[in-house]
Formats: structure tokens, C-alpha cells, sequence
């Protein structure tokens, strides 16, 4: 049996992770979920699933929560970061799956790794932000990182029994989002349901407005240069509308292993869950005379300005990549909530970058105090226009 923490359980990657568990009762166990705000899901997985833990990050709701469980339920009911903290760490666990979205990931990651735990990782804003930091902390604690996003999951399963020295270049593949082929004329006028139109996947509502803006490849890359010690230069973004081709590795001699499935989030998870093992599910085979045509593109860095700007923060170092996502997140969530325009993401983040002095980032304290600068930033910024 292992025993798994979900932080997020409530989100896209957190249902489809019990999902998983569902399909394999007698091998999985779940002893701790998280939540933000949606108290009557958790209420629902912990009847379902019965955890040891339950978090759920807002106070208020947490006592709400507390409030609508019947006397039988033995789920301890915490709160807040301590209690994040706390699932993150949880004895039992064996493997953390990170699934909460945006910054707040990063600590409790810490937490698990510094526990020696295996962590199946979703919030790739934790590599993006920590990068070397995060990868180094891993590697003093034994701990394991075990990818979760299928690009990372399908590179990651490319290297197996390859040769991790004789690594030619990553394809990481995109599937271009709503918003494939449109120039910036077109985009001055979309709107928020219009970003919210992922072609292919289901999704948290911060990683679709990434999809639409190309900033989640971007967050890709340097997820994937942080993962996989890859310079950015050996990264190749291929604009895959088709979602087929996960990802793969061209080796030195010229030979490309990739990873192919339907797009379902499923699979890559239930490969984490279960790494190094296959097991047997329930899930739709891939049928490629059924899909016809894969087809294959540039990305277009002028108009999807957030991919170019992943690549020059990376270039840039130190604290840039976090500045960067720092920026991203108030952007997205401030489109979300019709505070700026669509094309504003992307403009935001370039000034907030070129106002930036990287620094090297040798603690969480570094990657935090990037983090208020930029929300300080952009607070001026926006109150200058
Ligand atoms: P969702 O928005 O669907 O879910 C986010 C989860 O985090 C929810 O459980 C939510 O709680 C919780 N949460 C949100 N804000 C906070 C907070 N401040 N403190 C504590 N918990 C919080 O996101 P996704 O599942 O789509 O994505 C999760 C992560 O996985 C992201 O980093 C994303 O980039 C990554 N990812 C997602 C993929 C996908 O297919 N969805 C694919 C690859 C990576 P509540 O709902 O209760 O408010
Ligand atoms: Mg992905």
C-alpha cells in the first residue's frame, strides 16, 4: 500500500489524483487532502476517502468545514500554512502530490522534501520560482521529484534506460492554446471566456489563461531546465495542436524518444503514483489511424510574448524566473477579475522584468522577497497609468 498527501485535493489535478486512488483502492491510500475554499468537495472526500488530515487553507472555512462533519468523523480538521505545512509533512505519506496552484506551493514542498519524502509534482511554479534551490534541497534530503505535468512526465519517461549525458535537445511540446495563429490585432479584444476555451484539456482556471498567453510552456521550460539540467539553448518548443506527442528527448545520435497518449491527465499521475511500476487501468487506448494527422508548428514569440520571456529570464538567472511568475500570477488574476486586458499579461511582465535586478537566490527568504517586490511593482505600476 503507499499512502498519499494531495495538496489541492479540491482542484482539477487534485480530482482527477483521486480519481486514480478510486481505480486503485487495494494500492493507494490517502491520509491527508487540502483545500482552499471549496469546504463541501472536501466535505465529500472525506467521507469518500476518509484521510487522517484534512487543511483547508482558509480559516473562516476551515471552522465551517469543522462545523458540517457529523460526530463519527475522525479527520482532523487544521488550517492555514501550518496546516498545508502539516499534510506536506505527514508522517504516513509517502509520496506529496503537489497540487495547489501558483507560489503558495512552495512551501510546503520545501517541508515534504526536507521529510525525505517522494513528490509527485504539479506546481510547477515551485521549479520555477526555487529552480536550482529546490533541485539541490532535493538532492541533500534523498528525496525524490517525480513529474507530474505530462510534458516533464513524458521527458522524464523518454530518459529511461537512455543516457542522460547524450541528450541532443528536449522537444516540449504545446498545443498552441485558443488562440493558435491569431495575431495581435486579434487579441487586443478577447475576453476572459475566450481564454478560458482550452482546445484539448480541462484545467485549473490560472494554468488555461497560461495555456491562452503561451506563458505556462514558457513556465515549462524553465520547469524543465530546472528538472531535467538542460540548458535553455537545448530546448525546442513545437506548437502540437493535437496533444498526442506529450513530449521526448532527440539523443546524440539523432534518435528522438518521445511519449505519446490521449490527452489525460490520468495517465502521467497514475505514473508517478506507481513510478517505476505500469499497472493496468480503465482508461480510453490511443488510437492513431482514429487521429489521422499530427501536426507540428513554430511558436510564435512576437505575439505570444510570455514564451519569449520565459527563455530571457532564464538567461537573465537568479531570481528572475520567480519575478517572472510572481508577475504572471497578480497579471492572470487581475485579468480574471476584468482589472487589466489580455495583452496587458504579457506587457506587465516584460516591465516588471526590465525594472528587475536579479539576485542569486540561495534561500527561501531570496524567492520570497522577490515575490513582494514584484507585487510592489506592479501596485506602483498600475497606479502610475
Ligand atoms: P486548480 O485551480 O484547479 O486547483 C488549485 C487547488 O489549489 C485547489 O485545490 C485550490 O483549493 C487550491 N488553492 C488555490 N489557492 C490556494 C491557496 N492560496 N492556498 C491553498 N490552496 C489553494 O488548479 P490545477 O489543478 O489546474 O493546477 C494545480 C497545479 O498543477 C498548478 O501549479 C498547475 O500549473 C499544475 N498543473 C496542472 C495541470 C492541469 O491539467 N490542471 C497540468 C499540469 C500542471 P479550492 O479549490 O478549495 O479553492
Ligand atoms: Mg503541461
Amino acid at each position: 500500500m503507499k499512502y498519499i498527501s494531495i495538496l489541492g485535493s479540491t482542484g482539477s489535478i487534485g480530482r482527477q489524483t483521486l480519481d486514480v486512488v478510486r481505480e486503485h483502492p487495494d494500492e493507494l491510500k490517502v491520509c491527508a487532502i487540502t483545500g482552499n475554499n471549496n469546504i463541501e468537495l472536501l466535505r465529500q472526500q472525506i467521507s469518500e476517502f476518509k484521510p487522517q488530515l484534512c487543511c483547508v487553507m482558509n480559516e473562516e472555512k476551515a471552522l465551517m468545514l469543522k462545523n458540517m462533519l457529523t460526530a463519527d468523523v475522525k479527520t482532523d480538521i487544521v488550517s492555514g500554512m501550518d496546516g498545508l505545512i502539516e499534510a506536506a509533512e505527514f508522517e504516513k505519506s509517502d509520496i506529496i502530490v503537489t497540487a495547489v496552484s501558483g507560489m503558495i506551493g512552495l512551501k510546503p514542498t520545501i517541508a515534504a522534501i526536507k521529510k525525505h519524502k517522494t513528490i509527485a509534482l504539479a506546481n510547477k511554479e515551485t521549479l520555477v520560482t526555487g529552480g536550482s534551490y529546490i533541485m539541490n534541497l532535493a538532492r541533500e534530503n534523498n528525496a525524490e521529484i517525480l513529474p507530474v505535468d505530462s510534458e516533464h512526465s513524458a521527458i522524464f519517461q523518454s530518459l529511461m534506460a537512455n543516457d542522460k549525458k547524450a541528450i541532443n535537445k528536449i522537444v516540449l511540446t504545446a498545443s498552441g492554446g485558443p488562440f493558435r495563429g491569431r495575431d495581435t490585432e486579434f487579441l487586443k479584444t478577447v475576453t476572459i471566456e475566450d481564454a478560458l476555451k482550452h482546445p484539448n484539456w480541462s484545467m485549473g482556471k490560472k494554468i488555461t489563461v497560461d495555456s491562452a498567453t503561451l506563458m505556462n510552456k514558457g513556465l515549462e521550460v524553465i520547469e524543465a531546465k530546472f528538472l531535467f539540467d538542460v540548458e535553455p539553448e537545448r530546448i525546442e518548443v513545437v506548437v502540437h495542436p493535437q496533444s498526442i506527442i506529450h513530449s521526448g528527448i532527440e539523443f546524440a545520435d539523432h534518435s528522438t524518444i518521445a511519449q505519446l497518449g490521449l490527452p489525460d491527465m490520468r495517465v502521467p499521475i497514475q505514473f508517478a503514483l506507481f513510478y517505476p511500476k505500469r499497472v493496468q487501468n480503465s482508461y480510453k487506448s490511443l488510437s492513431l489511424t482514429e487521429i489521422g494527422n499530427l501536426t507540428f508548428e513554430k511558436p510564435d514569440m512576437e505575439v505570444f510574448k510570455c514564451l519569449r520571456l520565459a527563455f530571457d529570464a532564464l538567461d537573465a538567472g537568479g531570481t528572475m524566473p520567480a519575478v517572472l511568475n510572481a508577475s504572471n500570477e497578480v497579471c492572470v488574476s487581475l485579468f480574471l477579475n476584468k482589472k487589466i486586458s489580455f495583452l496587458d499579461i504579457g506587457n506587465i511582465n516584460e516591465k516588471i522584468m526590465l525594472l528587475h535586478t536579479p539576485q542569486k537566490i540561495d534561500s527561501l527568504e531570496t524567492i520570497l522577497e522577490a515575490e513582494e517586490w514584484t507585487k510592489k511593482t506592479i501596485e506602483k505600476h498600475l497606479h502610475s497609468n
